[in-house]
């Protein structure tokens, strides 16, 4: 007898005989049936069986989680709300669950985030929860695949360094034997280095550490970082490889998602390039109408970057950031080098990546490293790539978490985070 899904149950024909793995979700008893509700990844089938059914085990007496391995009939014309009835012949409990449960299944996600991430492998048992990261999955293979089409190679880079990528600030140490080491930030060093080789375009996907001590519903202290670098390029070129990565991330999870996420109501936002722009200049003109705005070489606040959200609904580049802002390898723009060749992409008053053209002449990097107040001696590994012939070249980085949080609608980053790192927050 073949082992099906639930999903897969549909094609059969009437009465044809099935074996499923998966939990028994719930159990209902009438005066003659029992129902019991089974589940697996791909979706909920109602068992049914007569009380005094078989001389099998008592399946009243099946705690709800517990494992089994189920077999029956399919009916076509069954009689469940779920839409797919098994008449049950043999069930085996392949382990069964504790009781009672620190949290229930069956309901709506209703405990608060803290308790599900206690609990996280419970948690994940919820399709609206699994869900999330199906979706997670399915928007980086979209961007992988955009990538590859476009000619980039996926590298890994070490993750325990010697120096940081912007100078020192929120990072963790490592004991690294007799050593001092850190937890990376980001590739940065690493993908230059890369592009340099003559590895033309190179993209990593890997975690990045932030010792950031705030703690909010964007941030965590562990985060997938998906990074790209292309030699011979600019920044019009990076963002032009944005638009394409983030339209491919939204096209695949259509593609393959879209009735489910209709079913449940959720609007995926819409990434037609090329996505409008407007400069870091041209921003505090718009915000200074408004009458709030920050002094040229200061961030923009939450509210100011509300305000422009309003502006412009969806996805949109803040390009030419001044250089105060940015660091020490961003490009300065040759007519106006109060400003640098760079970029942020937003949606709404949310950042998802940052990008640039970055700094390729070294005797430019070296004074870059002074005016950030950097000793270029902590960073001559990564200097020497620049003296043989450095292309010029550009790149980006997206958060995954950040991404996947916008394009779902979440209110906290968590929630597109499996095992999330935050700063109350280690284990699981
Ligand atoms: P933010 O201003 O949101 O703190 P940042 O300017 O520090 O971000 P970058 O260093 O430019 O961010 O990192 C590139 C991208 O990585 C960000 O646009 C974001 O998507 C993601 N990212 C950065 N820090 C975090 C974090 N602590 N948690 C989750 N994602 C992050």
């Amino acid at each position: 007898m073949e082992f099906f899904t639930v999903s897969g149950l549909r094609s059969l024909k009437n009465d044809t005989d099935v074996r499923l793995s998966g939990w028994i979700q719930d159990v209902r008893v009438t005066k003659n049936l029992v129902f019991l509700i089974f589940r697996d990844y791909t979706g909920l089938a109602q068992l049914t069986v007569k009380r005094d059914g078989w001389a099998g085990i008592d399946v009243t007496s099946i705690s709800r989680e517990s494992a089994v391995s189920v077999q029956g009939k399919y009916l076509v014309k069954g009689m469940s709300k779920l839409g797919v009835e098994i008449l049950l012949s043999g069930i085996s409990v392949l382990n069964a669950a504790g009781t009672p449960l620190p949290l229930a299944i069956s309901d709506p996600v209703i405990s608060d985030v803290e308790t599900r991430l206690d609990h996280r492998s419970l948690d994940l048992r919820k399709r609206e929860v699994s869900r999330i990261f199906r979706a997670k999955s399915t928007l980086l293979w979209g961007i992988r695949k955009f990538l590859r089409e476009n000619g980039f190679e996926e590298v890994q880079t070490p993750k325990i360094v010697a120096a940081s990528t912007e100078g020192g600030a929120d990072l963790f140490n490592v004991k690294y034997f007799e050593k001092e080491a850190y937890l990376s930030q980001s590739p940065q060093l690493y993908k230059e280095m890369l592009v340099s080789s003559g590895i033309n375009r190179v993209f990593e996907v890997g975690p990045a550490f932030r010792a950031e001590k705030h703690n909010t519903v964007r941030h965590i202290n562990e985060f997938t970082s998906i990074d790209i670098e292309m030699a011979f390029s600019d920044h019009e070129d990076a963002m032009r490889m944005l638009e394409g990565s983030v339209s491919g991330a939204i096209d695949e999870v259509m593609n393959e998602m879209g009735d489910e996420l209709r079913e449940i109501g959720l609007k995926i936002p819409s990434a037609k390039a090329p996505f409008p722009r407007i400069t870091y200049r041209e921003a505090l003109d718009y915000l200074h109408k408004k009458g709030d705005a920050p002094p040229f070489g200061e961030d923009f606040t939450p509210e100011q970057l509300r305000s422009l959200g309003e502006k412009f609904d969806g996805f949109y580049f803040i390009t030419k950031w001044p250089s105060a802002l940015r660091p020490f390898y961003t490009m300065p723009d040759p007519e106006d080098p109060s400003v640098t060749n760079s970029f942020d992409l937003q949606f709404q008053e949310k950042e998802i990546t940052s990008g640039a053209q970055r700094v390729h002449d070294p005797e430019m990097l070296l004074e870059r490293f002074k005016s950030k107040g950097l000793d270029s001696k902590d960073f001559s590994f990564y200097l020497e790539s620049f003296m043989y012939g450095m292309p010029p070249h550009a790149g980006w980085a997206i958060g995954l978490e950040r991404l996947c949080m916008i394009i779902l609608n979440l209110s906290n980053i968590r929630e597109a985070t499996l095992f999330p790192r935050d700063r109350n927050r280690l284990v699981p």
